[in-house]
């Protein structure tokens, strides 16, 4: 074979199908081997594109520089160099300051690279699979790996990883909205063949990467990969996941405005309040020191980092626990979910999906078996049935219809059994391989011809085949017509389209009544069992139809149920339970029959016997007036399609609930999108639901959703635990630098002393205070309302109060340093206020519990980050050139003491607060 080169691109559309394998030396039937894909991978490179550049650095570093803190801090510096270089002091304060403000913007320009690295990693996390023909066999490859000429398989909800030319097309509609911004899905037809000239959009034949599959199967011979594709060509379109801000840094920068509005409002109190009653110009610099000070002192200048590091340490603790965040916001949100409503089939139950039950109007058959090992046995009562008996032909046809009309495979991995494909649609292959009927020499004896392809609102899905009276199928077909079609899928969707069963002789008898009865009880017995139940029924054809309707599937003979066991996740019964101490209401939403909803739902604890449950063709009758009142009582919806989840969010978002809302196939990404947080599934999600969720669950586990619940209330505790921590300090400065002109005293706090406490003593112990692990009723209470400001709960008033007692403690000890060391007193009064951070870090962790009730070594990094400021503050009184640049003095032991000793009554106010205040509430409730 010779070597293969990349193909110019513009003319696959105008080529046979079979001209275009030719081309790309490719066979429809077997794909390329090993060494094809190699070589080409050589040749063409891998399927990537490159990354769109986003933002130049220089740009990333310049918008560090637009926060209006850090342009107030300039300001202050200009100011501050101004008054020194005209006193004829060299500016220290003003070249600090600036330091500082470069320092601070290169740090958001690290942390925003870093972020954005950390979001291509996670996209990494989830890697595009897709079905490829190899070596003659069905396998699952990375989309990276695709190569010109590999024959991929296309499934409703997948995201097309390259540009390809359409071998087959059942039923094929492909959204293209990326590349031709029309929303409207396209018919795609493998048969087509156009002319050079057509555009893009027209291109019925070709499919293109960055597309969705929204509906129907199809084969394509891939053309073109990575930067050659149409999308590639025009590489801007890239929707790359974006670092949105959260609501709460939106908050915060608010915050931020008020606290910079608020100390300009303080600068010109103290400058013409001060003018204005002394009358003495001269004090104008003087007083212009104090408001230069408080200034740099109400403003945290470290909150904004803190809070970025302490969300990107939430996303990591939440992937640990398998669940990908896409955008930062869920973090948040996740704290505050009220209600979840998930999946039933992966999410609550296993998905490892066998078939058990067996049943036809004239029998009912017990099979055995693990797994998808397709070894088991047939029991009718008590006795074997194996090799099935000869006067049950209808339970053959059954068998040959459940994995006719199927498109999942069974694969042997070494010693496992995997299927590729549907779960539901694996056990049937499963179920016939244990009774000898294998799936590939049938399909050769039966091919398929024309198809109409499962769909989560049809609820069934119809093959038609065509006898070519191989002596193999004789025995095991329902009529020897030449063509049969097959539909499977909810029974009574099934059956209502029947109007005669299949007898155990061959022939077939008209549905009565009775009948009719009967077999839609038998349905009922085995969903209550919690059994997934399918139909199966068929009805012969003499012609081949072009192309299947929904009207081909009436008159039908039915033929028997499938009841496939699919367990629930032992770790969901748990998972429910802590839904339940959290506040936190599981609703399970599936497709599913509802007796089999409900007996699964009883099971997980989601349901009480005698609980309400809604269907879809209820929910659809019902005025919205109606479901907002349903939904606060319903635990179990059933038989419901995807555009109902999108009912029942929005019912729910009307009662102020938030909802995490999961969904796995295309059409769920209106009702993902509508939810608070919309979660998708890493494994069997499609590529579209994934694309439009909030959170993607790496193991599609329910107990996953609520870890990252877990996880999201403690990042909003350590939160606010800091924004107390820190805010509480800039009060007691900014009090602290007022109350010394009125004491007669000059300013005892430089701008750059205000910036090392602000920036260092407060940020390290801030930041390790995020690593806060979770305080033991965490999942214990209720959630809280997400529309709460950040100081609610008391939150305000204590920051309120500990700046206070900051203040008291520093300007008594101001007030007697000052008459008794006047040397030292502006040292000690820094010193005091930094080492009384310490205590109130310390103090800070539990609002409950006395930090002596707390183990010291459940946050080690709090201990660490205490022990090293307090090094850091006290190596800067002794290190001479640190003395100087930070304009302190060093103090003796016992003035060293004494700053201790202040500072150890701030943790000791804070310490007694948590004794005394129960004790008045419960006075109150007594
Ligand atoms: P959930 O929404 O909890 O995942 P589900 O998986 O049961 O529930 P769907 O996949 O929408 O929901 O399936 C709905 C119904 O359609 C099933 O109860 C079954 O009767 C039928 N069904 C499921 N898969 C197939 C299939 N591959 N072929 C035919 N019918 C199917």
């Amino acid at each position: 074979m010779t070597s293969f080169h990349p193909l110019p691109t513009t003319h696959w559309h105008t080529l046979q199908a079979e001209e275009c394998l030719m081309q790309l030396q490719s066979d429809r039937s077997t794909g390329l081997s090993t060494e094809q894909v190699k070589e080409r991978l050589q040749t063409c490179g891998a399927n990537e594109l490159q990354e769109t550049p986003g933002r130049p650095r220089w740009q990333i570093l310049l918008d560090q520089f637009t926060n209006i803190m850090l342009i107030m801090l300039i300001a202050v510096a200009v100011v501050s160099g101004f008054l020194d270089l005209k006193k004829g002091q060299f500016p220290k304060d003003a070249i600090a300051i600036f330091a500082i403000v470069i320092l601070n913007g290169v740090l958001g320009y690290l942390q925003e690279s870093r972020a954005e690295q950390a979001l291509a990693a996670l996209k990494r996390l989830t890697p595009l699979r897709v079905r490829a023909l190899r070596n003659g066999k069905e396998i699952e490859v990375e989309a990276q790996d695709l190569v010109p000429g590999d024959v991929m398989v296309l499934e409703a909800g997948m995201q097309i990883a390259a540009d390809g030319r359409l071998l087959q097309a059942a039923n094929l509609q492909i959204r293209e909205s990326a590349l031709t911004g029309e929303a409207e899905a396209v018919t795609k037809d493998a048969t087509a063949l156009l002319h050079e000239e057509d555009a893009l959009g027209d291109r019925t034949n070709l499919v293109f990467r960055g597309t969705e599959v929204v509906q129907g199967r199809g084969l394509v011979a891939v053309t073109n990969t990575g930067m050659q594709t149409e999308l590639g060509k025009i590489a801007t379109l890239l929707q790359a996941v974006e670092a949105e801000p959260t609501p709460l840094q939106t908050r915060m920068s608010q915050l931020g405005n008020v606290l910079v509005s608020g100390s300009l409002i303080l600068v010109a109190i103290v400058v013409l309040g001060g003018l204005l009653r002394t009358g003495d110009l001269s004090l104008f610099e003087q007083l212009l020191e104090v408001s230069l000070s408080m200034a740099v002192a109400v403003v945290p200048e470290g909150l904004p980092a803190v809070i970025t590091v302490t969300l990107a340490l939430g996303t990591q603790r939440m992937v640990r626990r398998k669940a990908l965040i896409r955008k930062l916001p869920a973090v948040e949100t996740l704290g505050s979910v009220t209600t979840i409503c998930s999946d039933k089939t992966g999410t609550l139950t296993q998905n490892k999906m066998v078939a058990q039950v067996l049943d036809t109007p004239y029998s009912t058959y017990r099979i055995t078996g693990d797994g998808y090992e397709p070894k088991g046995s047939f029991y009718r009562g008590d006795e074997t049935a194996q090799p099935l008996p000869p006067d049950a032909p209808e339970v053959s046809s059954l068998l040959l219809g459940s994995t006719l009309c199927n498109d999942a495979s069974l694969v042997q991995d070494g010693e496992h059994w995997i299927i590729l494909g549907d779960p539901t649609e694996g056990a049937l292959v499963v179920l016939a391989a244990k009774a000898g009927l294998e799936r590939s020499s049938l399909q050769k004896a039966l091919p398929r011809r024309v198809e109409l392809p499962f769909s989560a609102e049809r609820k069934r899905m119809s093959v038609l085949v065509e006898n070519l009276d191989s002596p193999s199928t004789q025995d095991l077909l329902p009529t020897q017509s030449p063509y049969v079609l097959f539909t499977k899928g909810s029974p009574e969707l099934v059956f209502e389209r029947c109007t005669a069963l299949q007898t155990n002789d061959k022939g077939t008898e008209p549905l009565s009544a009775e009948l009719r009865q009967q077999i839609l009880g038998e349905n009922d017995r085995l969903a209550k069992q919690g059994l997934r139940v399918l139909g199966l029924a068929y009805r012969p054809f003499e012609t081949q139809p072009d192309a299947l309707q929904d009207q081909d599937e009436q008159d039908l003979v039915w033929l028997g149920l499938v009841g496939i066991l699919d367990a629930p996740r032992p770790e969901a019964r748990k998972a429910v339970e802590r839904c339940r101490q959290a506040g936190i209401r599981a609703v399970m939403i599936t497709g599913d029959h509802p007796l089999t909803a409900q007996a699964i739902a009883q099971d997980l604890g989601i349901s009480q016997p005698g609980d309400p449950f809604l269907q879809g063709v209820q929910l659809e009758k019902m005025s919205n007036l109606d479901l907002d009142e349903q939904v606060e009582k319903v635990p179990v919806y059933a038989r419901v399609t995807p555009e109902h989840k999108l009912r029942i969010v929005q019912a729910l978002q009307r009662r102020h609930h938030i909802v995490a809302m999961t969904g796995d196939g295309v059409n769920d990404a209106p009702a993902l999108k509508q939810a608070d947080i919309g979660v998708a599934m890493g494994i069997t999600g499609t590529d579209v639901s994934k694309e439009a969720s909030d959170m993607v669950l790496l193991d599609d586990n329910f107990a996953t959703i609520v870890a990252a619940v877990e996880e999201g209330r403690v990042v909003y505790d350590n939160i606010r635990r800091f924004v107390k921590y820190i805010l509480g300090s800039n009060i007691g400065e900014v009090l602290t630098i007022a109350a010394a002109p009125l004491m007669g005293l000059d300013v005892p706090l430089t701008p750059l002393q205000i910036l090392w406490m602000n920036l260092v003593t407060d940020g390290l112990p801030a930041l390790a205070l995020a690593m806060e692990p979770p305080e033991p009723d965490v999942m214990k209470r209720s959630p809280y309302n997400p529309q709460e400001s950040i100081f609610a709960r008391g939150l305000g008033w204590y920051m309120v109060r500990t700046g206070l007692i900051f203040a008291i403690l520093t300007i008594a000890l101001m007030h007697w340093a000052n008459s008794n060391d006047p040397v030292h007193w502006k040292t000690m009064v820094f010193t005091t206020l930094c080492l009384a951070q310490m205590g109130h870090a310390l103090a800070v962790r539990s609002d409950s519990q006395l930090t002596i009730q707390l183990n010291p070594l459940s946050n080690p990094y709090l201990l660490g980050a205490v022990l090293l400021t307090t090094s850091l503050q006290i190596g800067l009184l002794y290190v001479p050139a640190l003395q100087t640049f930070f304009g302190v003095t060093p103090l003796n032991g016992l003035e060293l003491l004494i700053c201790f000793g202040f500072s150890a009554l701030m943790f000791v106010w804070i310490e007694m607060e948590k004794w005394v205040i129960p004790l008045f509430r419960k006075d109150k409730s007594e």
